[in-house]
C-alpha cells in the first residue's frame, strides 16, 4: 500500500515524540526524517500531521501531569507549538528537508473557501522537493464546536483535502484488536478492514493511549473519511526505529482498504453531495473541451447565474441550455461575471489580482460525456 501510494499523510502521535520520562526522543524523530527523505527521494509526496504541542507547552506553563481544562489545553498548545515546530525543523534539517507549518482547525474543512485555500496552499508545497508540509491543528483559536480535538480526524481530513492515496496513523499501537489487548492479551488482531462496520466499532471500545488524546474510536472516525476520500489508511506502532521503513517491509500494522481511488470519490462526491449554488452557460467549443476531459476557462463561458462563493458548486450548461456537468468555481459569482469572454492573459488587469486561469479545473469538475 505504501510502495505503490503516491501522496503520503503521516500522522505522529504525541506519545511517540514524547517519552514520560525521558522526554523527546530525538535519536527516533531522525530515523523518521531519514524515512521520509527516502520517500521523497523515492518521487512520493508527504505530508505530516503532528500532535505534541499541549504536550511541550505543560512544562513552561507549570502544568502537570493532571488532566487540563479546554483553557488550559489551548494555552499549553500556544506555548508548546513553538517547541514542537523547532523539534521537527531540527529533524528535517538533517535530512536537507524544511518544515512548512500548517495550523488548521475544523473550519478550515467545512468552510468552503478556507478549505480551497488550505487545499491549495498544501498543494504548492507538496510540489517542492525540499519542503514537507508539518501540521497541526490551531488549537488555541478552535472553539469546542469548531475543534478536531484529536489529530486522528484532522490527519483524514488533511488526506482528503489533498486527495491522499494513503493515510497512515502512528501510534503506541500497532493496530486494531478484536479486543483491548491491555485487558485481554488473547485479543485477535485484526490485519485488514474494508469497511468500518459496528461489529469493527465494538472492538475499539474504551482502547487508548494516555499521552494523546486520540484512542482506537477516533482512529476509526479517521478510517471512515479515508475510506470515503479512496484512501488507504494504516494503524501502526511507530514506537520502534525507521517506522515508515518497518512498514514498507510489511511490519505488522492494520490496514483499512479503500474500495475506489482518490480522484473517483472526489468526482462522486462532486456529483452527489453538493447543492449547485449557481449555472455557467459554455459555449459550444468550451462543451467540446470539457467532453474531451480539459478544464474549464473563463473565454468559453457566455452567461453566470446565481450567487455563488468560491469553492461552491455551479452546474455547467451548454449553449441549448442542456445541464452537462458540474463542478466547483474557481471565483465567486460577482468574479465570474467580469471574466467571462476574456482570455487568461486578461484576468489579472481585470481582477487587480493573479487568480487561477481556470474558472473549474479538470478535477474539480464532473461531465456528462454524452
Ligand atoms: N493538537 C494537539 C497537540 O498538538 C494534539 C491532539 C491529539 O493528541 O490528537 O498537542
Amino acid at each position: 500500500m505504501l510502495n505503490n501510494a503516491k501522496r503520503i499523510v503521516i500522522k505522529i502521535g504525541s506519545s511517540l515524540l514524547i517519552d514520560e520520562r525521558s522526554g523527546l526522543r530525538e535519536a527516533w524523530l531522525l530515523t523518521l526524517a531519514e524515512d521520509v527523505a527516502a520517500l521523497r527521494r523515492a518521487g512520493k509526496q508527504v505530508a505530516i500531521v503532528t500532535s505534541g504541542a499541549v504536550a511541550l507547552g505543560r512544562n513552561p506553563l507549570g502544568y502537570d501531569a493532571r488532566a487540563l481544562t479546554l483553557e488550559e489545553k489551548q494555552a499549553a498548545a500556544a506555548c508548546g507549538q513553538i517547541a514542537l515546530f523547532s523539534f521537527w525543523a531540527q529533524a528535517l534539517a538533517i535530512v536537507s528537508l524544511y518544515p512548512a507549518q500548517i495550523l488548521l482547525t475544523a473550519d478550515d474543512s467545512i468552510n468552503r473557501r478556507r478549505y480551497l485555500n488550505a487545499r491549495t496552499t498544501l498543494e504548492m508545497l507538496l510540489a517542492s522537493n525540499r519542503v514537507i508540509p508539518v501540521i497541526n491543528e490551531n488549537d488555541t483559536v478552535a472553539t469546542a464546536e469548531l475543534r478536531f480535538g484529536d489529530n486522528d480526524r484532522l490527519s483524514a481530513r488533511v488526506a482528503q483535502m489533498i486527495s491522499a492515496d494513503c493515510l497512515v496513523l502512528f501510534s503506541d499501537i500497532d493496530g486494531l484488536y478484536a479486543a483491548d489487548p491491555r485487558r485481554n492479551p488473547a485479543a485477535r488482531f485484526i490485519e485488514k478492514v474494508e469497511a468500518v462496520t459496528p461489529e469493527i466499532e465494538a472492538m475499539a471500545a474504551g482502547a487508548g493511549s494516555h499521552i494523546g488524546t486520540g484512542g482506537m474510536a477516533t482512529k476509526l472516525e479517521a478510517a471512515k473519511i479515508a475510506l470515503a476520500s479512496g484512501c488507504h489508511m494504516a494503524i501502526a506502532s511507530g514506537m520502534e526505529m525507521h517506522p515508515l521503513t518497518r512498514l514498507q517491509e510489511n511490519a505488522r500494522a492494520t490496514w483499512f482498504i479503500a474500495a475506489e481511488s482518490p480522484k473517483r470519490a472526489r468526482k462522486r462526491w462532486i456529483a452527489g453531495g453538493l447543492h449547485p449554488a449557481g449555472v455557467l452557460t459554455v459555449d459550444a467549443g468550451a462543451a467540446e473541451a470539457l467532453r474531451s476531459g480539459k478544464s474549464l476557462l473563463p473565454a468559453g463561458v457566455t452567461a453566470v447565474e446565481g450567487s455563488f462563493e468560491r469553492g461552491d458548486a455551479v452546474l455547467i450548461k451548454d449553449a441549448d441550455g442542456h445541464i452537462m456537468g458540474k463542478g466547483l468555481s474557481a471565483y465567486n459569482a460577482a468574479d465570474a461575471l467580469r471574466i467571462i469572454g476574456r482570455k487568461s492573459a486578461e484576468l489579472e488587469g481585470i481582477l487587480g489580482f493573479k487568480g487561477r486561469a481556470t474558472l473549474i479545473h479538470r478535477d474539480d469538475m464532473v461531465i456528462d460525456k454524452n
